[in-house]
């Protein structure tokens, strides 16, 4: 298992848990409990049971028939999208809220950036009675305003980040913070594979059940369980990490992972970090993140909210690094090009995060044999203010 956590923490050079003293106890008390908690029959029955009637799993392994007939390939999309509350999110936040039940924990506290994680938690608090403190930086909670609403429903309170640039960095700052002082009591939800160890494993292993069922749908459609290519967007990476998990020792499976190139690359409007990253330490673990030459985070930019990020968690590095996963990024324009056409091909409206996905098909030399499995981590209900802003620009689409 090369490609999976090291009993350091660590995946190859990257992850490890850089975090103040102050923080060690919880950390720790994560760590040291953890695998046996999540591992247990009771945690799984649990587990298994609220991912089928809560959240609606399996999600459908769907044939795209016109959008394979377009792409000269066979094409399958893993309906995410499907999920309660619109994403794979949730996978995640029903894990680690059952997980800070059997620890005994009575709070819940999360960062946010575009909302999407903050509703998740808030939702999976609702439903098991606790409390919920979401930290948001207050420029994000101005921009994302309807997430903010549907925190406030759910019954979250949401407390805005003033310091710094305002956004998810600041957020995450308060919210280590709050941890800090309430060490006995709380548990910190992260959203993606990113934060201290045991966090990145942690989270992949809740996101993994994407590729538990795709490779049993797989078998039902076509009698083998893998395919040639599985493609998914990466922000922090929890999407692409559940879709390529139980693919990793398959080396024969071409796994691709597509970044928000922005308005480009070279633009300095990019969210592209494995092109534009250097080797850093972000949230408590050493990965590739876009900072300056001093050091200074860059603030990363992204049409999609959610990729909207300034690295990528450890595990994502080191399969950058060592080459097995394939990194491709999509433009904001190719993205919305590609989200417009899946719509009309298959009448599925996706997340512009996994628009990005969708966009990497014209990137690759695909074939008639070749099964492509793309990852369709949420739906585009979100996103109509931005299509249709696009949309008017592009006068040909309205
Ligand atoms: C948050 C989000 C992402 C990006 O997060 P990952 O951890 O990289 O998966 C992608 N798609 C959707 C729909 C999201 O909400």
């Amino acid at each position: 298992m090369k490609y999976t956590v090291d009993k350091r923490g660590y995946y190859g050079n990257f992850g490890g848990a850089y975090i103040p003293e102050m923080l060690y106890p919880n950390v720790e008390e994560l760590r040291s409990k953890y695998e046996q908690i999540i591992e247990s029959d009771d945690f799984q029955r649990e587990f298994m049971h609220l991912l089928k009637n809560y959240v609606g799993r399996p999600t459908p392994l769907f044939l795209a028939k016109r959008l394979s007939e377009k792409h000269n390939a066979t094409i399958y999309l893993k309906r995410e999208d499907l999920c309660h509350t619109g994403a794979h999110k949730i996978n995640n936040t029903i894990g680690q809220i059952l997980l800070a039940k059997k620890l005994g924990k009575q709070k819940i506290i999360a960062e946010t950036g575009a909302g999407q994680h903050g509703v998740a938690t808030a939702t999976v608090c609702a439903l098991m009675g606790m409390e919920c403190v979401v930290y948001m930086g207050q420029l994000d909670m101005e921009r994302q305003r309807p997430n903010v609403e549907r925190m406030a429903i759910l019954g979250a309170k949401v407390v805005p980040a003033t310091s710094g640039k305002m956004t998810l960095k600041d957020a995450t700052n308060e919210a280590m913070r709050h941890w800090i002082n309430h060490p006995v009591d709380t548990h910190y939800i992260i959203g993606s594979v990113v934060g201290p160890h045991p966090y990145p494993d942690m989270v992949a292993k809740f996101q993994s059940v994407i590729s538990d069922e795709i490779k049993k749908q797989l078998t039902e459609e076509t009698g083998n369980p893998f395919p040639d290519y599985v493609i998914a967007c990466v922000g922090g990476g929890s999407n692409a990490a559940g879709a390529f998990y139980h693919f990793l020792n398959h080396e024969h499976v071409k796994l691709i992972g597509v970044e928000a190139a922005g308005k480009g690359v070279d633009t300095n409007e990019s969210a592209a970090t494995t092109v534009l990253g250097k080797i850093g330490i972000l949230h408590g673990s050493k990965s590739l993140l876009m900072q300056t030459g001093d050091g200074q985070v860059i603030e990363p930019y992204s049409i999609s909210a959610g990729l909207d990020y300034p690295g990528i968690g450890p595990m994502h590095a080191h399969l950058f690094e060592t080459g097995r996963v394939t990194f491709l990024n999509a433009t904001d324009e190719e993205a919305m090009q590609a989200g417009v056409e899946l719509s009309r091909l298959e009448g599925i409206i996706p997340a512009i995060e996994s628009a990005h996905a969708v966009a990497a098909l014209s990137k690759l030399e695909l074939n008639q044999e070749d099964v492509v499995v793309i990852n369709l981590s949420g739906r585009g209900d979100k996103d109509m203010d931005t299509y249709i802003k696009w949309g008017k620009y592009k006068s040909e689409i309205f």
